[in-house]
């Protein structure tokens, strides 16, 4: 039998995954050795494919311990997401106050001054402060960030004390994302979770109350119940509904488009990177709908509010 060195045969190959298994069964190479070099070539092409997207992680944060910006800025470069949405998010089962959320915003202008190229810095605030948080878009805005996000629990999304916020995103054309909870519906709601925590229910709420207002609905895969999540928010056109998490269920996606659609799905990571990226590749998609998913969605949203990320 010939001999052959298997380096070389494998360095040797640009052929598809296909064309090594028929190779290598001429060659006499053992079941296990084939299954090797398919996977090989097989990760191999699907880098490529992952990498011929454009991309904007519409969930990313920033801080200086947990979400360092340079780590961001590698996994993204791995990955090809040219921009990420940053925020740095008041905690949970914190009060929230205007320092604590002014610093945060102030974290977040400095990574977009330094990064201009790449990070989208989107505010967070809390409305119980609500003249404090109004103030703090003004702000915020002309330092160049755009849209609210990740907003969390001190007050649900379809609390009165939104509505000034609301209609001041409203008026200049902003996203508003923000977190939902762990666990719901056949799921049981996480008992951890704090008092004000939005559910789907309250996003489908105050979005058919303000239909100008564009909502984010964050993460389908931070462990909620998306089942109910996607069933909830089906008929609510001005929601959008992302991706991210790291509960990356399989159908997930699929389940998504069915009852969200691709005009309405958005990628993001929330720091779960390889996870974020690849559950949009095991889902059953179109070229164009992977497009409109990664891409060409929020940079629509995000031009409407005045940045033109093409
Ligand atoms: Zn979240």
């Amino acid at each position: 039998m010939l001999k052959i060195n298997r380096r070389k045969f494998v360095a040797n190959t640009v052929s598809s995954g296909a064309g090594l298994v028929l190779g290598s069964r001429l060659m006499g190479l053992t079941h296990k050795e084939e299954i090797f070099s398919d996977a090989g070539e097989k990760k191999r092409n699907l880098m490529q494919e992952v990498l011929k997207y454009r991309k904007i992680d519409t969930h990313a944060h920033v801080d200086e311990g947990s979400y360092r910006p340079e780590v961001n800025l590698d996994f993204a470069d791995r990955l090809g997401i040219e921009k990420l949405m940053i925020s740095d998010f008041i905690r949970p089962h914190t009060e929230g106050t205007p320092d604590d959320f002014r610093a945060r915003n102030n974290f977040v202008i400095k990574c977009i001054k330094e990064r201009p190229d790449r990070f989208i810095g989107t505010v967070v605030l809390n409305p119980k402060y609500g003249k404090a948080s109004l103030e703090e878009i003004d702000r915020c805005r002309d330092a160049g960030m755009i849209g609210l996000g990740e907003l969390y629990n001190q007050v649900k999304i379809n609390d009165p004390l939104y509505y000034p916020i609301i209609e001041k995103c409203i008026d200049i054309n902003w996203n508003i994302m923000m977190h939902s909870a762990i666990g719901y519906s056949r799921v049981a709601l996480n008992l951890h979770e704090p008092e004000n925590i939005s559910l789907p229910e309250d996003f489908a709420d105050v979005a058919r109350r303000y239909p100008e207002a564009m909502f984010q609905f964050a993460h389908i895969g931070g462990g909620i119940d998306w089942e109910n999540a996607c069933k909830i928010l089906k008929d609510v056109p001005n929601v959008f509904v992302e991706t991210s998490g790291s509960n990356n269920e399989a159908n997930m996606i699929d389940f998504a488009m069915k009852y969200i659609g691709e005009d309405r799905l958005v990628f993001g990571c929330d720091y779960s990177f390889y996870q974020g990226v690849g559950q949009i590749f095991s889902a059953k998609l179109t070229d164009i709908q992977r497009k409109k998913i990664f891409f060409e969605n929020i940079s629509k949203r995000l031009k409407k509010g005045g940045k033109d990320v093409d």
